[in-house]
């Protein structure tokens, strides 16, 4: 909203301005004309669901049916249904700090405790010995979320397998939010972790189309998971919105039949725009890890003449007229990330090379 009065560059929110590609806007107008206006089936449409079986069989490695795919209200919708079908009240989860905070806003929502393992900001790393000891006689879930959002952490293969070797051990479900598939950069892979042996009757992979076919505003998103699971999932879809929006559902089939080169072009392009911006923030002091995925950069002040994050967020807005976000909107205790702010690169170039120079111009030495 700030960023909005002051005519600013808006490198908070996790939104890319690119349009949505010619092809998927001519099947909004045909699913349209086509009059597919009515309701559609709460677990979404079976066209749909059997497209996105094709996509995850090939691209995350996982040998799925239509039973095992629910559509819904965006990933954050279906990260409400999965959260509400798991857990209960007073259950524990494990979550990797810093977080998403919509996965802390839904699970707090729903009265669920949060046992924080961190990710060093240094250099990504977690700390097996850490993660053990998060877990409690009360835990019932680890959240994962990979590529990560807010640090362009990829899980790596061992990670993810220690990941599921505790939760096999103290059966846990595994809720693990791939938004940003699509979106790695040279050196790393993403990977599913219920691609694992034994993990895929626990887990919970969510997806959508909001980050990968720039739609955020479409509110399309998918769970795959164990095909009882994704029946309740289903019927908590139905008793909380009916169903996600039927004609864009009807359109996003064409999104997922785009040829491969959509995707190398779209990793292609946000590597140019993580290197402008790497270079750029690097020049002027702030210390982070090399993103690794998605298309965020947690960086840290701490060489700067800022007090706390607060304070260089309402500088850089007033001053250079770029929004960013405080660290502390991903810890549970503030203090943790006072030193550090979160910057989205997603935008054009032109708007990305424009917040650089803005900020350089402005900034202490
Ligand atoms: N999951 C993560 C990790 C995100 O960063 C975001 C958006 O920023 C979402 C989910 C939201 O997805 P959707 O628009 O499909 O609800």
């Amino acid at each position: 909203m700030r960023c909005k009065e002051v005519g600013g560059i808006n490198l908070g929110q996790g939104i890319c301005d690119l349009p949505v590609h010619d092809q998927i806007k001519q099947a909004v107008s045909d699913a349209v004309n086509h009059n597919h206006s009515q309701y559609s089936a709460c677990e979404g449409v079976a066209a749909l669901r059997s497209e996105i079986v094709n996509k995850v069989n090939n691209f995350n490695n996982l040998n799925i049916n239509k039973d095992n795919v629910m559509v819904g209200h965006g990933a954050t919708g279906i990260f409400v249904c999965t959260v509400m079908t798991l857990f209960n009240p007073g259950d524990e989860v494990v979550i990797f700090e810093p977080f998403y905070g919509y996965h802390k806003n839904i699970l707090d929502l729903q009265q669920i405790k949060l046992n924080p393992v961190a990710i060093n900001l240094q250099d990504f790393s977690i700390d097996f010995d850490e993660l053990k000891s998060a877990i409690t006689p009360k835990t019932k879930g680890i959240i994962i979320c990979t590529p990560n959002n807010p640090t362009g952490k990829v899980f790596s293969r061992d990670e993810l397998e220690y990941i599921a070797s505790l939760a096999k051990q103290h059966d846990l479900f595994i809720i693990t939010d791939e938004i940003y598939e699509y979106v790695t950069y040279p050196g790393f892979e993403h990977l599913s972790i219920a691609s694992l042996p034994d993990c895929f009757d626990r887990t919970l992979t969510i997806s959508g189309f909001s980050k990968t076919y720039n739609m955020t505003g479409w509110r399309l998103g998918y769970a795959i998971g164990r095909a009882d699971i994704i029946e309740k999932m289903s019927l908590l879809n139905d008793y909380l919105y009916v169903c996600a929006s039927t004609p864009m559902q009807y359109a996003v089939i064409e999104a997922l039949k785009l040829p491969q080169n959509y995707y190398q072009q779209m990793a292609q392009a946000y590597l140019h725009k993580r290197d402008l911006v790497v270079n750029a923030l690097r020049d002027m002091g702030f210390e982070f890890a090399m993103p690794q995925g998605a298309y965020y950069l947690l960086a840290d002040f701490s060489k700067l003449p800022f007090k706390n994050d607060l304070e260089i967020v309402d500088f850089l807005l007033e001053k250079a007229k770029v929004a960013t976000v405080p660290g502390r909107a991903f810890y549970l205790n503030p203090e943790d990330g006072e030193k550090c702010i979160r910057f989205c690169f997603a935008l054009s170039e032109e708007k990305l090379q424009a917040a650089m120079a803005a900020m350089a111009e402005v900034m202490p030495i």
